[in-house]
């Protein structure tokens, strides 16, 4: 099933998600709607926050052909198909750092750089609430990590420099108008 979306100015999405206690149907429905909700919308993520759910929730999924490192190889040849992340804690992040452009399906129309870590290690629960672990890079890390910050009420947007916030700042109040009830 599709999910509505969660959009820039309802509140949902700058709340702090509660962590998933119970591994149950119920939870494994809401990741497989979440997974056709991200396919639906053509994204490589999706939070919980952003279908209107305050949990600690996400699913993400790399496209083959975008899962490059710099030297134009696979950057994370054990990722196929999407990942279910449950109560995720992200740490070992790399020194360093690789600035590409980020959208985020609940702020349309807007675009902007941002800096991130080129590595990280991804310690999460599936949905049987088995722990598990794996080390991302490049893309894969990126989005864990925009997808992490939704969990934490953290939007791209808090990321782009003063100047970008400034040009954008239009755009976004009519996105409020829009969306805020
Ligand atoms: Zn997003």
């Amino acid at each position: 099933m599709i999910l509505p979306l969660s959009y820039y100015g309802q509140p949902v999405l700058r709340k702090p998600a509660e962590p998933v206690t119970v591994f149950d149907d119920e939870l494994r429905t809401l990741a497989r709607d979440m997974i056709d909700t991200m396919h639906a919308e053509s994204g490589i993520g999706l939070a919980g926050p952003q279908i209107g759910k305050s949990l600690r929730i996400f699913v993400m999924e790399i496209p083959p052909d975008m899962d490059e490192n710099d030297q134009g190889g696979r950057a994370n040849p054990f990722l196929n198909g999407p990942l279910v992340v449950v109560n995720p804690k992200i740490r070992d992040l790399a020194p360093k750092t690789e600035v590409m452009e980020e959208g985020c399906l609940s702020i349309p129309d807007i675009r902007g750089n941002v800096t991130r870590p080129l590595s990280l290690t991804l310690d999460y629960q599936d949905l049987d609430g088995k722990p598990l672990s794996l080390k991302l890079s490049f893309l894969a890390a990126r989005c864990a990590l925009h997808e992490n910050d939704h969990l934490d009420g953290i939007l791209f947007l808090d990321h782009l420099s003063q100047v970008k916030r400034l040009a954008i700042k239009g755009k976004l109040r009519k996105l409020k108008e829009q969306f805020a009830s």
